[in-house]
C-alpha cells in the first residue's frame, strides 16, 4: 500500500470563498499582533503586512507587523478565532455566498 495526501493539491490551490459559511474578521483595536491566528491557520490563508499600514490604539502594537486575512483562502473554520488570545476575531455569517 502507498501512502499518500488525499488531497491531489494544496490548500493554497483551491479558493474557498465560494462555499464558506462563516467569516472571521479581526477587530484590530483590540489585536495585540501576536501572530498566533497566521501560526494556527490550517490553510495558511493570512498575509503579513508591515505595521504601517494598519491603525492600532497602542503606538507599540502599531510598530509590528500585522495580519491580514486573505478571504480568497479562508474556509471559515474558526481555528483562528479559537486560538486568538485577545478574542479579537469575531466569526459572522458569510454572506456572499456563490452557490
Ligand atoms: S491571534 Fe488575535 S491578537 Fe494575535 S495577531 Fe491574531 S488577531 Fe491579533
Ligand atoms: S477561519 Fe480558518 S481558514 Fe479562515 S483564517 Fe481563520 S483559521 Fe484560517
Amino acid at each position: 500500500m502507498i501512502l499518500a495526501p488525499l488531497a491531489d493539491r494544496s490548500s493554497r490551490a483551491n479558493h474557498t470563498d465560494s462555499w464558506r459559511i462563516l467569516k472571521p474578521e479581526i477587530k484590530y483595536d483590540k489585536c495585540i499582533r501576536c501572530m498566533i491566528c497566521w501560526k494556527f491557520c490550517p490553510d495558511n490563508a493570512f498575509t503579513v503586512v508591515s505595521g504601517e499600514e494598519l491603525e492600532s490604539p497602542n503606538p507599540r502594537v502599531a510598530a509590528l507587523e500585522a495580519p491580514v486575512i486573505d478571504y480568497d483562502y479562508c474556509k471559515g473554520c474558526g481555528i483562528c478565532a479559537n486560538e486568538c488570545p485577545e478574542k479579537c476575531i469575531e466569526m459572522g455569517i458569510e454572506t456572499k455566498m456563490v452557490i
